[in-house]
């Protein structure tokens, strides 16, 4: 913040004077190193004040007393709050390049070389554990008062997107696999009162991949019906519905793991 000076009239201070003081902020000048000129009178610093650059030109205020800044020390101040904004912007660009370099190239670039349920599931770990760490960050400083810590939060939270946007990369990759394989998967939000809100912060539900194939799903100790979601059947979930059409991709951990063990069967009817 730039220095608040703190001002008094010598003498008489005229009511007409003092009136149209009261409201909003005025322009004066440093007449001398202890002395302003507003609207025609003379303001004196107290005497802790420290003196005021000659010639400046100051803007006073009246809060129970006279107070002023100069127009120097709030530009330079403005400016250092623009600079910092700038500087937070280039820094969140910057921590989100990071991210997606991280996070979303290495699993594009798995995609590329059909990988094995092995290799998905090691990456669907990798990044639902870096997920969780930035979660904690940005849970634990969302509502702090500290500018750095808000900021560290900040940048989580983008992280955060950015490696959602990873997990959706494999998660959409892997349904299409199993599309080929002739497992139909939609998607499904369970509405449940918790969801999406704990602690009030931002924590969102996951959607599950829920099967369409009306002959349900028998692999191994896996056994599933139409409707059911992958990582548990539907009448485990408080309200699980699901939409025909695929609706949004599927983000549940358990159900994605499931996806990537079931992309190295042969087929499915
Ligand atoms: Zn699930």
């Amino acid at each position: 913040m730039p220095h608040t000076y703190t001002l008094t009239k010598q003498g008489m201070l005229y009511p007409s004077f003092f009136n149209s003081m009261r409201h909003g902020v005025h322009q004066g000048l440093a007449t001398s190193a202890r002395e302003i000129q507003v609207r025609g009178e003379t303001l004196t610093l107290t005497k802790d004040e420290p003196d005021l650059p000659e010639g400046a030109e100051v803007e006073v205020w009246v809060s129970r007393f006279f107070h002023c800044i100069t127009l120097a020390d709030k530009k330079a101040e403005d400016k250092a709050r623009a600079d910092h904004a700038a500087e937070t912007r280039a820094r969140e660009k910057q921590a989100i390049d990071e991210a997606k370099a991280q996070y979303t190239a290495p699993a594009e670039s798995l995609i590329q070389q059909s990988p094995d349920k092995q290799a998905l599931t090691k990456m669907l770990e990798h990044l639902f554990t870096e997920r969780k760490a930035k979660h904690e960050v940005y849970s634990r400083f969302w509502r702090s008062a500290d500018a750095d810590k808000k900021h560290q939060s900040n940048i989580a939270y983008e992280q955060m997107c950015v490696i959602n946007e990873a997990i959706v990369c494999l998660s959409r990759y892997m349904k299409g696999i199993l599309a080929e394989k002739g497992l139909k998967i939609a998607t499904a939000y369970p509405y449940s009162p918790n969801e999406g809100a704990r602690s009030g912060h931002y924590s969102p539900g996951e959607y599950h991949a829920v099967i369409l194939n009306l002959s349900g799903l028998f692999v191994g100790r896996l056994e599933r019906s139409a409707g059911d979601a992958l990582c548990k059947p539907a009448d485990k979930f408080k309200w699980l519905e699901h939409n025909d059409k695929a609706y949004g991709d599927v983000t549940c951990r358990h159900c994605l793991k499931k996806m990537a063990n079931l992309t190295n069967q042969k087929g499915f009817k």
